[in-house]
């Protein structure tokens, strides 16, 4: 039972956290190498991350849409940074071409800087706390933040391609008992980064702040849908790193808005349209197997397990 240590351990630590405040947050965390301006006049926001989301207070808005301009791969240097697991953006791919990936919201264009993880989570949904969140931190020209929160839940399989950084994790560690939390790197590997946040991007978006030193402002999106993580990975995850996570903060006069729209493809589409297609998805896939099955019976011999492998949990349980 290793997760109800685990939690036991957790419960512990981030009270120890919540005590000793940021002296115990290593400062790297969430500043770009490429933002020295930043790092030397850092102007802590007036509010700050995480917070407790609470959805039946959230307002619930026609936000734009984040729009991804992110290739369909791209190689991350993974290291544990004295802080958390980081997978940053390589320079160059492989092949030594440069490399880029940014968002637009509001006509404003973000890059994505590198990503990390926080065990447990830092955003609060109602009363639960998830076992993971990972934080996708963008920045604009002019210095500003946007990063996107998504959570992962306790599941039997790890939403792809968060499983393939893992196992790099894993394949890096193999050879020692337990690292010993200093700076150290676990290689690279090469990621889909649009399948590491849910297609369905609707979330929580307020005002806050980096969740480390030197807390300065960032825009939030904490994505709803939730992706999951087995125990397995889970483990991987603690072994390759510690508690890393902040109380939550008072949200004060601050508001939270829900972006209650979908993607662009799925907004022109009635919910009767979005059916039908369903339906007669469903039925191809029948009759496609049927005929499949007439010309390789032995290849249905074993159920398929395609569906595991699909992203999951697109909304989460009422708290
Ligand atoms: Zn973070």
């Amino acid at each position: 039972m290793f997760f109800d240590k685990k939690i036991l351990f957790l419960i512990g630590a981030v009270s120890i956290i919540n005590s000793a405040a940021a002296a115990i947050i290593h400062t790297d965390d969430h500043v770009p190498s490429a933002a020295p301006s930043i790092k030397s006049a850092p102007v802590a926001a007036k509010f700050q991350s995480p917070i407790r989301i609470d959805a039946n207070k959230s307002m619930e808005k026609d936000l734009p849409d984040i729009k991804f301009n992110y290739p369909k791969t791209l190689l991350f240097d993974l290291e544990f940074n004295g802080h958390t697991v980081q997978a940053n953006v390589s320079e160059k791919d492989a092949a030594g071409k440069e490399q880029e990936a940014s968002i637009e919201l509001n006509g404003k264009e973000y890059e994505l800087k590198q990503f990390h993880m926080h065990a447990p989570s830092e955003h609060v949904l109602g009363n639960k706390r998830y076992p993971l969140e990972w934080h996708f931190v963008h920045q604009a020209d002019d210095g500003s933040r946007l990063v996107i929160g998504v959570f992962m839940d306790d599941g039997k399989e790890t939403t792809a391609p968060y499983n393939g950084l893992i196992d790099q994790l894993a394949s890096t560690m193999k050879k020692e008992e337990q690292h010993d939390f200093n700076k150290r790197s676990f290689g690279s590997c090469v990621l889909n980064p649009r399948a590491l946040i849910p297609a369905d991007q609707r979330c929580w978006r307020y005002d806050g702040s980096l969740t480390s030193a030197p807390y300065t402002p960032v825009y939030w999106c904490v994505v709803r849908a939730i992706t999951t993580i087995s125990p397995e990975d889970l483990e991987t995850l603690f072994r390759a790193a510690h508690v890393n996570t902040r109380s939550t903060q008072e949200l004060g006069d601050r508001d939270v808005s829900f972006d209650a729209t979908i993607d662009p493809p799925k907004k022109t589409i009635a919910p009767t349209v979005i059916l039908k297609h369903k339906a007669a998805a469903q039925r191809n896939k029948k009759q496609s197997k049927q005929r499949s099955r007439a010309k390789h019976p032995r290849k249905f011999s074993h159920r398929s397990t395609a569906s595991q492998h699909l992203p999951q949990r697109s909304s989460i349980a009422a708290h």
